[in-house]
């Protein structure tokens, strides 16, 4: 296997750095505490309409979209710079990543030309409605309705942990039209409509992360159906799947690791297990790198994505939680005020392994459909 990388793909890393260098503000990472804050959520629109401009938001989508019909690799090395320089797309990322992809191969005409061309200009803000109160890992017991009435639905229920619901403009929504399973559809339902309201959930990583989001008596129109009644979870597989392998947290949490490291050694208490625990937390996020590659590779080759994509995001949830530990172990006042960078990182890690599906649930993906493993009877 050859891990070099090609001079066009040296040549494109070079240019999101350079960048990055340019638009970036060195102080940008504590201007305001948490990635989905008021001020990081207007800094994330011009931000990322200056990479839309330098073509550099969505390269791995079609020309017909604004992309350059770029490969796989292009995508995740965008991402990578990306979260090494702390994510400043903020949640524009879901839609690069996965949500505009996900309409490209399942809207119709209308949705797709109304919601493609803002995602692509970096003008636009979503938010995910899939966990409830009594739904999180098991998704399928969800109990927001959607009930067709002539030619709207009627959506009643709630949702909650919804990152960026107070700045989003369009929430992709999971609600139930029918019993089970294949009873669950999608609508693409814009916020502003009467009867959604949000409560901001005071969150450790920050404000304005995390919401509850209530649907009480939301009317749409039919049209705001994606793909087919009863067809959300083949919709929401393609999509998680795009999403675990697309969010290179390994990249941030190395650059983290540097930092800490460089402190001590500054400090003159670099000891020996402070050496082999960062050996160690650097091995981590060296093998979630690798892993994602081969998940790229396989993208790459046409391959649909498959249970691999669980074993490369708990690599990543390893690879933060080493580094976290590290820093609790080694320069704990680094947490306590000492360094604002490095507490951040402690605090997205602590919720890494349960944010975008539980770690445990992805230890399970990869015992049964990854192992063959048997399942428990229930
Ligand atoms: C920062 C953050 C942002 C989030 N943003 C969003 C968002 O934008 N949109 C959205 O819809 N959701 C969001 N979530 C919710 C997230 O997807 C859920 O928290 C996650 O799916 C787990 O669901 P739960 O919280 O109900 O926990 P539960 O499913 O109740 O799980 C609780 C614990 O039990 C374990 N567990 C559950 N079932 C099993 C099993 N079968 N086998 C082994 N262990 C199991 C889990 O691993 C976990 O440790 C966010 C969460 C966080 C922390």
């Amino acid at each position: 296997m050859d891990f070099q990388w090609n001079a066009e793909q040296l040549a494109f890393r070079n240019k999101v750095r350079s960048f990055v260098a340019e638009h970036l503000p060195a102080d940008w990472e504590t201007q305001a505490h948490g990635p989905a804050s008021e001020t990081q959520s207007h800094f994330a629109v011009k931000f990322c309409g200056r990479l839309a401009e330098y073509g550099l938001l969505v390269p791995h989508w079609p020309t017909r979209w604004g992309g350059a019909d770029a490969d796989p690799w292009t995508a995740f090395i965008l991402a990578e710079e990306m979260w090494a320089a702390g994510e400043p797309r903020g949640g524009q990322y879901m839609n690069v990543n996965w949500i505009g992809p996900t309409l490209m191969r399942f809207g119709s005409e209308q949705q797709q030309e109304r919601y493609i061309p803002p995602m692509a200009r970096g003008t636009t803000l979503w938010c995910q409605g899939f966990s409830e109160p009594e739904a999180g890992s098991d998704l399928a017991s969800l109990r927001t309705r959607a009930e067709k009435i002539g030619t709207r639905y009627r959506i009643n229920g709630q949702k909650i942990w919804t990152s960026y619901a107070s700045h989003a403009e369009t929430c992709f929504l999971l609600a139930r039209t029918g019993a089970g399973r294949d009873g669950i559809s999608i609508f693409l339902v814009p916020m502003t409509t009467p009867g959604i309201i949000v409560r901001e959930i005071p969150s450790l990583i920050g404000a304005g992360d995390i919401h509850e989001v209530f649907f009480d008596n939301v009317e749409v129109p039919s049209n705001a159906l994606l793909g087919e009644e009863g067809q959300a979870w083949q919709i929401v597989r393609t999509a998680l799947s795009l999403e675990r392998v697309g969010i290179p947290r390994f990249a941030l949490a190395a650059r983290m690791l540097t930092r800490a490291v460089d402190r001590l050694r500054r400090a003159g208490r670099l000891f020996e297990s402070a050496s082999e625990q960062a050996t160690r937390a650097r091995a981590a996020c060296e093998a979630a790198r690798l892993y994602s590659y081969h998940i790229v590779d396989q993208r790459r080759h046409g391959h649909p994505p498959g249970p691999e994509a669980s074993a490369a995001r708990y690599a990543t949830v390893l690879a933060e939680r080493y580094v976290a530990e590290f820093v609790v172990e080694h320069l704990p006042e680094a947490l306590a005020g000492g360094d604002p960078l490095l507490q951040a990182h402690h605090q997205r890690a602590v919720v890494a392994g349960i944010a975008s599906g539980a770690a445990e649930i992805q230890l399970n993906l990869i015992a049964s459909e990854l192992l063959g493993l048997p399942r428990e009877p229930r």
